[in-house]
């Protein structure tokens, strides 16, 4: 997988992306980071990447030419026009099932507004997917693409060791996981639940499946409509829904 990443930041970005998992993945070589520094597109006297909003207003706008200069070169460099996901409080919240779509990419830009984001024509121009991290405004693009590269990054071959699999997390199925525990057996008296000490693997499963309902129910209710459970599955949610209602 390779990510460019169109910023004005890009210290910010690549010093964020070289440590652990991603990190190391970067030094294998399974994944390739490069930041293109927006300002180096710029043809003003001083630098100058943004200027005041037309019809007036608070803040400035990074300017289109840029933007699209720094898109277009690295086309030509690449031979290829790779999907441009814009980072924007506007966008589609990202989530793990816009991941999956996304890992299937061999090249993914990224690009990172500033100050008030960026003119509209430049948008309308060269990018594919309008992608937010959430309900809430960030000053720059460079932490939701980074959020996003980090995630995306963990479902490529090869990113994550064979034992920490991608597959059986949050949100697959649509649950969160279950809860986990590690050495000691006993911690300020809470001892581990004994069946993950049986060595049975039938019946851990089954109670981590189980865990990872009720955990589902009680944190992240909205996720359990579109969860994959069997007919007894659907039974025990509907009875733990059942003694919730009482207790409230
Ligand atoms: N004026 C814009 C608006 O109201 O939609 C917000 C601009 S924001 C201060 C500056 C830049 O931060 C945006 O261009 C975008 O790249 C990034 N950004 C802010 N919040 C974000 C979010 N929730 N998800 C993704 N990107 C975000």
């Amino acid at each position: 997988m390779y990510y460019h990443v169109l910023t004005l930041f890009p210290d910010m970005v690549m010093d964020g992306l070289h440590t652990s998992i991603i990190g190391r993945a970067v030094d294998k070589g399974i994944l390739s980071v490069e930041a293109v520094n927006i300002r180096d597109y710029t043809k003003e006297k001083h630098g100058h990447v943004d200027d005041a909003p037309y019809g007036g207003g608070a803040g400035m706008v990074m300017q289109a030419a840029p933007v699209c200069d720094a898109y277009e070169a690295l086309c030509t460099r690449l031979g290829k026009r790779p999907r441009v996901l814009y980072m924007t409080p506007q966008g589609k919240v990202f989530n793990q099932s816009v991941a999956r779509e996304l890992a299937q990419e061999e090249d993914l830009v990224f690009l990172c507004g500033h100050y008030e984001g960026i003119d509209e024509r430049a948008l309308e121009m060269i990018v594919t997917d309008y992608l937010s991290v959430g309900d809430y405004v960030l000053t720059g693009g460079e932490l939701p693409a980074m959020v996003m590269i980090d995630c995306i990054s963990r479902l490529v071959p090869g990113v994550l060791s064979n034992e920490t699999s991608a597959e059986i997390e949050s949100f697959h199925d649509n649950l969160l996981e279950y809860p986990q525990y590690t050495r000691p057996e006993v911690y300020e008296g809470r001892r581990v639940p004994e069946v993950l000490l049986s060595g049975h693997h039938k019946n851990i499963e089954a109670w981590r499946r189980r865990q990872s309902i009720r955990r589902t129910l009680e944190r992240r209710p909205d996720l359990l409509e579109a969860a994959v459970l069997t007919d007894k599955e659907k039974e025990f949610l509907e009875e733990i829904s059942r003694e919730r209602e009482d207790i409230l």
